[in-house]
């Protein structure tokens, strides 16, 4: 009977693979044939159902960057706009519709997101940011951001992007933000791709012990080069209280984004790993397929969606393990020399402990001299800081 049972179930299994696998092929069809006609309700109809199935999205991916290439040799302009139209929109689908004049353009001129215009052109009204001009300078700005090598983009889709943060979240800023941060990326790619197996907990321990040295940071950042993963540091931009970003939209190249916000020791830390562990768990699926997707975190906020939970888990584990923590008089007596002493033996810097005191207390007032206030900014001194 247990036999029957089990041939049943491998039998319902079977049949279930089969027909998504042909579902997929008829979307895959409908997908190419309505880009071909530019008919964008089937684009978006089939778009919609790849973020439920990777295998599917991966594929659009590939079809769409295949499409891309095709369109910069084919003399066709009113089918090229068309797709550039389409391709504009699924990009900025969170911030539907795509507007312009609600980009946070000031701010962007004045840290120099665009080569072509400064502040002091802005100030000396060289430059009309209003209307068309706005659109123009977003569309360069974006295709200089390395979009061209992945036009499909689950970017910045909706659905695909988790954010741990309060809801008047300005979107449009995010999104430049992020643009920022891909294009840093883009502009210097590591030399190595990216194997996502590299990514073990051994990794991140290895990581965390990196702030024991006195220039933990910098050498954090070409650690994770070295491994095909590039650590941008960029400041927030007004209304998206960010501290951290894992956007994974190039499997063989991840990216962590900071913007530093707290320019706390302890904060550094914890966000780095934290992106880290998103990256180990969030971004290939259990057949070992990558899921683009995107991680936005603001740390003051609570944290609803699971995934969170599991990337502070192992960010925790990984900076002062659970086991640690709990046999060690720190966690009873948290004195500064106690302090010292458990960092010494994890070899980790003394301000994750205090860090680590101050949450579990819930209070902020407690070693507030050994967390690091003000010490992580200066070792990225090539980033435009407001003083
Ligand atoms: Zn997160």
């Amino acid at each position: 009977m247990k036999g029957r049972e089990i041939d049943m179930k491998d039998n319902t299994e079977k049949f279930c693979a089969e027909r998504a696998s042909l579902e997929r092929e008829v979307a895959i069809h409908k997908y190419i044939r309505a880009l071909d006609a530019g008919d964008e309700e089937v684009i978006a109809a089939v778009l919609e159902l790849a973020i439920h199935d990777s295998d599917l999205n991966h594929i659009l991916c590939e079809i769409d960057t295949a499409f891309a290439e095709e369109l910069n040799l084919i003399a066709d302009l009113p089918k090229k706009r068309v797709m550039a139209n389409i391709l504009r929109r699924c990009q900025f689908d969170c911030v539907s519709p795509f507007e312009g004049s609600l980009f946070p353009l000031k701010e962007m001129v004045a840290r120099g997101y665009f080569d072509s215009i400064s502040g002091h052109d802005m100030r000396t009204a060289k430059i009309d940011l209003s209307n068309h001009a706005a659109e123009e300078l977003l569309s360069v700005f974006m295709s200089a951001t390395g979009f061209e090598r992945t036009h499909t983009l689950p970017v910045l889709w909706k659905k695909t992007l988790t954010t741990r943060a309060v809801s008047t979240m300005d979107n449009h800023a995010l999104a430049a933000w992020t643009m920022r941060v891909l294009r840093c990326a883009a502009s210097q790619p590591p030399a190595r791709p990216f194997n996502h197996r590299c990514l073990t907990k051994d990794f991140l321990i290895k990581v965390a012990q990196l702030s024991s040295k006195e220039r933990g940071p910098v050498l954090a950042q070409e650690f994770l080069f070295e491994h095909g993963i590039s650590l941008v540091i960029e400041p927030h931009l007004p209304r998206t209280h960010l501290d951290g970003a894992a956007i994974g939209l190039w499997a063989e190249h991840p990216v962590i984004g900071m913007t530093l916000r707290h320019d706390r020791i302890d904060n550094f830390w914890f966000c780095l790993l934290h992106e880290i562990a998103h990256l180990r768990l969030h971004f290939w699926n259990d057949e070992g397929s990558f899921v683009a997707s995107e991680f936005y975190d603001d740390f003051d906020c609570e944290a609803n969606d699971p995934r969170e939970k599991q990337a502070d888990v192992e960010a925790g584990e990984a900076l002062i393990p659970e086991a640690e923590w709990c046999k060690d008089p720190v966690s009873v007596l948290p004195t500064p020399q106690a302090v010292t002493r458990l960092a010494k033996r994890l070899n980790i810097h003394p301000a994750i402990v205090a860090g680590r005191v101050r949450h579990r207390k819930g209070s902020y007032r407690v070693l507030t001299n050994m967390v690091g206030q003000g010490e992580v900014r200066s070792h990225f001194p090539d980033v435009a800081w407001k003083s």
